[in-house]
């Protein structure tokens, strides 16, 4: 049996170290268009590649994914995160999970991931054939017909691993096989806000802040990042996921609400500072910071909310009090624009999941024509979510079933 996995990147590699696996006998090559291997590995998780989240519930993990998480749910009770860090660790490379559930090499380097891929693929006599795009996939009986540097080559099973693309024309020698094609658009990405004095504010992490998008049920809880040029962490890089097609049909031009202490509720904020004032009649507001704020930040919501730091407490009348819950549990932004997450950027949209078998990931056009990967339309929140969905699709289409 000969098969080809077509990219050089996170999918190709461990679909094809799989698939050597799991059919010892059959000759498997990977072809790369570029001459370099496993390039997003290499830049991943700010060069310390992110490999898996230590998550445990399969239904928690699934739903870090706004696209495909239904489908994946059920892929992860073969391959799921699990899989993963033993997959890993029985190669001799440990995955070691930091406090929020990211996963990274013990090494804090993805070179040991490309290492470690590098020498499985020589220890099982993988081919691999850079500057070596495929233009055009045809069926030719059982056999599949690849073109590839101006040659016709002939292989009984191909796994498409080549990454998602920024513009739809970047799919079109698929959608010829009859697949369909989800726009793609960008996901995870951070806000602008311009005209604001808050990136003053640059640096600064808020731990709970509810951030959530005006006219939506877009809402996330969670570490929110100022930074020079607008808002960031977790909080918004998992709405800019959650809301990447909508966002980008709205230009990226959309207003927020941020609830700066992770409370939403007008009425129960104001009781909390009315017992604040109740024990600090005499102490002046700069001194007691409510809900731990950050000194620089409840500086900036005291003046964003036009009261005196050097106010006490129990001169502040009934309309700044209204005005400084207002502030504090729904303070509004104008977001124009987006900044990629240098970190972890990926797209969403690609394949549509429809035209696939999501049992075995086999095209349901093509016979013997499977996919892995971000070329699919699936997609995670950051944390090590999309190599997951990368390292679970190629798995069980290494199985060739
Ligand atoms: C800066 C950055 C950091 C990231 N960090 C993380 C992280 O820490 N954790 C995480 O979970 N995710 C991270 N991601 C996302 C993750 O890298 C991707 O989801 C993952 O790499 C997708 O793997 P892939 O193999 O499907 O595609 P890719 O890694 O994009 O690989 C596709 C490969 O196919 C090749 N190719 C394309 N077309 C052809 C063709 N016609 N013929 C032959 N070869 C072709 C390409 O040259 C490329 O080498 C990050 C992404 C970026 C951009």
């Amino acid at each position: 049996m000969k098969t080809v996995v077509i990219g050089g990147g996170a999918a190709a590699f461990f679909a094809a170290i799989n698939t050597k696996e799991h059919f010892p006998n059959s000759e498997v090559v990977l072809f790369e268009k570029t001459s370099k291997l496993l390039s997003k590995v290499l830049v991943s998780g700010g060069g310390r590649c992110n490999v898996t989240n230590s998550e445990t519930s399969i239904s928690s993990f699934s739903k870090c994914y706004p696209r495909g998480e239904k489908q994946l749910k059920k892929l992860f009770g073969t391959f799921n995160n699990h899989h993963t860090i033993k997959w890993f660790e029985s190669r001799g490379v440990e995955l070691v999970a930091e406090q929020d559930g990211r996963m990274f090499p013990k090494s804090n380097r993805s070179q040991t991931i490309y290492d470690l891929f590098l020498s499985e693929t020589e220890r099982l006599g993988i081919k691999i054939q850079l500057k070596s795009g495929i233009n055009s996939i045809k069926q030719e009986g059982e056999k599949i017909n690849l073109e590839v540097n101006g040659q016709n080559l002939l292989f009984d099973k191909v796994i498409v691993c080549t990454g998602g693309s920024p513009k739809l024309e970047g799919f079109n020698w698929i959608k010829t096989l009859g697949h369909k094609i989800e726009n793609p658009v960008p996901s995870l990405f951070t806000f602008n806000i311009p005209n604001e004095n808050i990136t003053k504010l640059m640096g600064l992490s808020v731990p709970n802040a509810i951030v959530s998008i005006q006219g939506t049920k877009l809402k996330n809880k969670g570490s929110l990042l100022i930074t020079h040029w607008g808002m960031s962490g977790p909080a918004v890089l998992k709405l800019s996921s959650f809301g990447s097609r909508m966002l980008s049909d709205q230009k990226y031009d959309f207003n927020i609400n941020i609830s700066w202490c992770g409370e939403s509720n007008f009425e129960g904020v104001k009781e909390y500072f009315q017992d604040v004032i109740r024990a600090n009649t005499k102490k002046k507001l700069f001194n007691i910071r409510p809900f731990n704020f950050p000194k620089r930040l409840w500086s900036y919501l005291l003046q964003r909310s036009e009261i005196l730091e050097e106010k006490p407490w129990g001169e502040l009348g009934k309309k700044q009090l209204n005005k400084l819950v207002q502030t504090i549990c729904n303070d509004t932004y104008w977001v124009k624009g987006k900044t990629t997450f240098k970190e972890e950027f990926v797209t969403c949209g690609g394949i549509s999941l429809e035209g696939i078998n999501m049992k075995t990931m086999e095209s349901k056009h093509i016979k013997n024509l499977y996919f892995a990967g971000e070329i699919l339309d699936i997609d995670g929140v950051t944390g090590g979510f999309n190599f997951q969905a990368a390292w679970t699709t190629a798995f069980i289409a290494s199985k060739l079933n």
